[in-house]
């Protein structure tokens, strides 16, 4: 009966400049930086910065920040 639901923002398509993606952010909401991949994880599989560590999303692969 309600079709209220529908009515949700227009989907608008995800502008999408080659090469101008420096982050994205995934299901949980963390920004993942393109900059670093996972070792363990194939090619594209970026890792999760967080203040201490990046972190994969996809295999738990955790590697710690050097200290400056
Ligand atoms: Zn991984």
């Amino acid at each position: 009966m309600s079709k209220e639901k529908d009515k949700e923002k227009p989907k608008e398509k995800p502008k999408k400049k080659a090469g101008r993606s420096l982050y994205k952010i995934d299901k949980s909401g963390a920004v993942t930086s393109t900059k670093r991949s996972c070792p363990r994880c194939e090619k594209g599989t970026y890792m999760a910065e967080h203040f201490n560590r990046f972190a994969c999303g996809r295999c738990g692969y955790t590697e710690f920040k050097r200290k400056s």
